[in-house]
């Protein structure tokens, strides 16, 4: 038998979610089904239990900026929240320095103050000029100079996202790069200066379960979600998917919250023009390593940044900091992530050893420190590549879709870098244009939604 459904989302993370609940906060009356291919809700911003331990998929934390956003987010938490001041650290050249890089060299080697600070001011007397739609590289250079790109923003970027740092555009970077006054850069090398920078000087954390309270709780208010179904293909001109757990699913609209690239793989008809598109888009996958470790308070930080090729990690976190819960008394738990180009072959016994030869170099674990729980999350897609590629080809793929009727929101549905608040805003959004699309289509005498 074959399902009606008015909206059809793919997907039961934050943006499939946030889209059922947002129709029907709006007053939608039409028929929802979210159909998601996990036992749980919540995809990426879910929490794994492993033995006496909550592991995030790496670091999940509640930034958040909008009134909206925020309110949404406290109503649905209920008071199981706690907010944190951030602390968060860059260990180079065998010391940890205060995030940003940029504005904190102090505590460094005096030769690599020097180099940081004499770059950073030739770039003050003699500006070096950008073109319109710089590099990611030029950018640095013009912004921070030689010492700090060198130091600290390319190895850092080239460890991240794989990519030739020319090849990538500035387009990802504006919320997530701070950029201080040259008196904050004077200062910071001078002074352990500890003013905060950056859209995440504070964050919100779940006190109990885990980043997967947050949604759970939506989920308690999306009755349409359909656990344990998988889609298998979507045929964007009948307007119909296959999905493991429901069967053939007839849909009107369909927003899609899979990864872009993935959501192709599966629908069928796409012009050449749009295969093209596909296969111009790039990603990195991030291995996040979850560890216990059988002695407490490793640390007092939440995370660290490790710039230099010596570490094969690029951050470690510290998840026993942001809850109580997250892991039992006497131990410390920790997400480590590893950024790997797609197909790269990982060897995760070799590579768990290297994480843990690292952190024990690093001073973070001792000689005598024992893992007591441990649990690997490939994180498929972690990042999607701003390269000169991505906008063009993301724009052309998305005005086929819309003209399809699809919808292809949140962080991996749009392919962009985003986090959780505005994923759920992607969602509301989305509700409010598809209640405007049906809104028009009735006033057309199309009978085909009962709108409130
Ligand atoms: C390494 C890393 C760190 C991050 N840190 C933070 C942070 O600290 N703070 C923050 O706010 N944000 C952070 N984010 C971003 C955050 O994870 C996303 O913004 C958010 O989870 C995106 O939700 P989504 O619904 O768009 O995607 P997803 O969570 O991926 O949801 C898509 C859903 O589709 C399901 N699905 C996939 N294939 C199928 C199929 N064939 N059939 C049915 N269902 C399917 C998946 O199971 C998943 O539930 C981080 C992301 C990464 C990768």
């Amino acid at each position: 038998m074959t399902l009606k459904t008015d909206v059809l989302v793919l997907g039961g993370g934050l943006a499939g979610l946030s889209t059922a609940y947002h129709l029907r906060r709006a007053g939608f009356k039409g028929s929802v089904t979210v159909a998601e291919k996990s036992h749980k809700p919540g995809g990426r911003a879910g929490t794994e239990r492993q033995g006496k331990f909550l592991f995030d998929h790496t670091g999940h934390l509640l930034h958040l900026h909008d009134p909206y956003g925020k309110k949404l987010v406290l109503d649905l938490l209920k008071g199981n929240v706690a907010l944190h001041e951030r602390s968060s650290w860059i260990h180079s050249s065998g010391v940890d320095t205060r995030y940003p890089f940029q504005a904190n060299t102090h505590g460094l080697p005096p030769k690599v103050v020097a180099e940081c600070l004499a770059g950073f001011a030739r770039n003050l007397y003699r500006p070096r000029a950008l073109p319109k739609d710089p590099s990611f590289r030029a950018w640095c250079l013009a912004a921070f100079g030689e010492g700090i790109s060198r130091r600290f923003m390319f190895p850092y970027n080239e460890k991240l996202w794989r990519t030739p740092l020319d090849w990538l555009t500035t387009e990802w970077q504006g919320r997530f790069l701070p950029r201080p006054r040259p008196e904050e850069v004077l200062y910071g090398a001078l002074v352990d200066q500890k003013r905060f920078f950056g859209y995440n000087a504070h964050f919100r954390y779940p006190k109990r379960g885990g980043c997967q309270a947050l949604p759970d709780a939506l989920a308690r208010r999306v009755p349409e979600l359909r656990l344990n179904c998988r889609v298998e293909n979507v045929d964007l001109a009948e307007r119909v998917a296959d999905i493991d757990g429901l069967g053939e699913v007839r849909y009107e609209r369909l927003v899609n919250t899979l990864p872009l690239k993935t959501f192709l793989d599966l629908a069928s008809p796409l012009p050449a023009a749009v295969r093209e598109a596909r296969s111009r888009l790039r990603w990195v996958d991030v291995l996040n390593l979850n560890v216990g470790v059988g002695r407490a308070g490793l640390s007092d930080r939440h995370w660290v940044y490790f710039p230099e090729a010596a570490y094969p990690f690029y951050r470690v976190g510290f998840t026993s900091n942001f809850a109580s819960d997250m892991a039992p008394k006497g131990t410390t738990s920790m997400y480590i992530e590893v950024s790997r180009r797609p197909g790269e072959p990982a060897d995760l016994p070799a590579l768990e050893r290297r994480c843990i030869e690292g952190l024990r170099r690093s001073g973070i674990m001792r000689s005598s420190d024992k893992v007591v729980e441990k649990l690997w999350i490939p994180i498929e897609c972690g990042y999607v590549v701003y390269d000169r590629e991505r906008t063009p080809a993301v724009n052309a793929i998305q005005k086929h879709l819309r003209g399809r009727g699809v919808w292809s929101i949140g962080r991996w549905g749009a392919w962009k870098y985003s986090f959780m608040e505005e994923t759920l805003l992607d969602g509301k959004r989305c509700a409010e244009e598809l209640l405007g699309r049906f809104g028009k289509e009735r006033r057309s005498n199309e009978p085909l939604l009962a709108l409130k």
